[in-house]
């Protein structure tokens, strides 16, 4: 059982929130390391077990609301329960987010399932130090060929975590081929983009598949190309994709290839505000365009220049619609909210001078669930606007 206590001051109306800052703890009883389970007390009341991290922002992460260690059994029991909801939320899939943070009780892990294949990433330096029992819990409950730990990323550093990736056990599936709805994908673990595939984008692709059919499709950002790809196989005529990484768009055209749409898939190295810049200012020839960039607002600071990049990329891409066509608009910035986004599409719509009504919006699919009490959780925000 953990044994120091912290006792907190938590600003009103953080309800169930799993986490405290530096600035709200008030006293620290015994004698914790950075990184153990301890008790916390907000103004004398029992909140739960959190994990204690003195030197970032984020002191603690509560992960129970008992008193508990966050040891092998737990870890265990929380990747079991996560991934009987994957079972239920995505029937019939194999690849997908096992565990995603917060949302499913696991503070700052993230596990990827690449079928028998894991890829892992941690941000909260209490799970880092018990990343040999993750690595033990993922190969005692599933038995799979392979754990890469993909722990190269920014949000390591407020958290005091060195940057490396690596094999924590077996032999690393370097490429694999995975399946979302159906349509195939080869994920290059190690040297692809976060984990290697986005899977947040699921249902977007899905509503994608549905509406391509006979149309133009112009995939920006297509990184590996699922919009693409999910485009081709709705029965669009013509798909082209763009991406600035020469590596990305080598594997998208192996995914051509591995659906059987290689005829109708293009895929075109060049920097997307260029080349959206070179598409011209008329309507042109595609009917529908998919804007997925990478975040442009990482932090509150990059608010302005990042919602001008938004409404930049937005305003070119209504400009060259057909008429008649339609516009998904993505953002995966958790600074940007629904309503922030659409302001900045409206702004956009004006600069274009073209009107455009929303048919749709999707977020994130089930295999990244949003904790309700922590607005952080949910992130990714996709429009469906048709020019009318
Ligand atoms: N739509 C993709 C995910 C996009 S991730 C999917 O469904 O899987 C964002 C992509 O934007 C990355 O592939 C990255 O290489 C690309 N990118 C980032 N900045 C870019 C730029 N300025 N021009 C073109 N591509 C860019």
């Amino acid at each position: 059982m953990p044994e120091a206590k912290v006792h907190c001051s938590r600003k009103r109306g953080r309800g169930l929130h799993p986490w405290v800052f530096s600035n709200e703890v008030l006293r620290v009883e015994g004698d914790p390391e950075p990184g153990d389970a301890v008790l916390v007390f907000d103004r004398k009341r029992f909140l739960g077990s959190a994990v204690y991290n003195p030197h970032s922002l984020i002191a603690l992460r509560l992960f129970s609301p008992d008193e508990r260690e966050l040891d092998l059994e737990f870890i265990q029991a929380r990747l079991s329960a996560a991934a009987e909801r994957r079972k239920a939320d995505l029937p019939g899939e194999s690849d997908y987010r096992l565990a995603f943070g917060e949302a499913d009780g696991l503070p700052g892990l993230v596990v990827d399932r690449y079928g028998e294949h894991y890829v892992v990433q941690v941000y909260s330096l209490g799970l880092e130090r018990r990343l040999d029992a993750v690595t033990r819990a993922l190969v005692d409950r599933f038995g799979p060929k392979s754990i890469f730990e993909k722990n190269d990323f920014r949000l390591r550093d407020p958290e005091g975590l060195e940057r490396r990736q690596g094999v924590l056990y077996g032999t690393a599936g370097e490429r694999v081929v995975i399946a979302e709805n159906g349509a195939r994908f080869e994920v290059d673990i190690v040297h692809g983009n976060k984990t290697g595939y986005f899977f947040d984008q699921r249902l977007t692709r899905q509503r994608v598949r549905r509406l391509a059919r006979g149309r133009a499709f112009l995939d920006v950002f297509s990184y590996t190309g699922g919009f693409a790809v999910n485009a081709a196989l709705g029965g669009a005529k013509r798909v082209l994709a763009v991406d600035s990484s020469a590596a990305a768009c080598g594997i998208g055209a192996t995914n051509a290839e591995l659906n059987g749409v290689t005829d109708r898939c293009e895929f075109h190295v060049e920097e997307a505000f260029r080349f959206l810049k070179r598409l011209g200012t008329k309507p042109g020839e595609f009917d529908m365009i998919c804007l997925d960039p990478p975040s442009f607002i990482k932090s509150r600071r990059e608010r302005q220049g990042g919602l001008q990049g938004y409404r930049t990329i937005n305003s070119l891409a209504m400009r060259a619609l057909a008429p008649g066509g339609m516009l998904v608009s993505c953002s995966c910035s958790h600074h940007l909210f629904w309503q922030d986004m659409l302001d900045m599409l409206a702004r956009a719509a004006q600069d274009a001078g073209r009107s455009f009504v929303i048919t749709e919006r999707t977020t994130q699919g089930p295999d990244h669930p949003v904790l309700l009490s922590m607005p952080e959780t949910e992130y990714l925000r996709c429009f469906f606007l048709r020019v009318v």
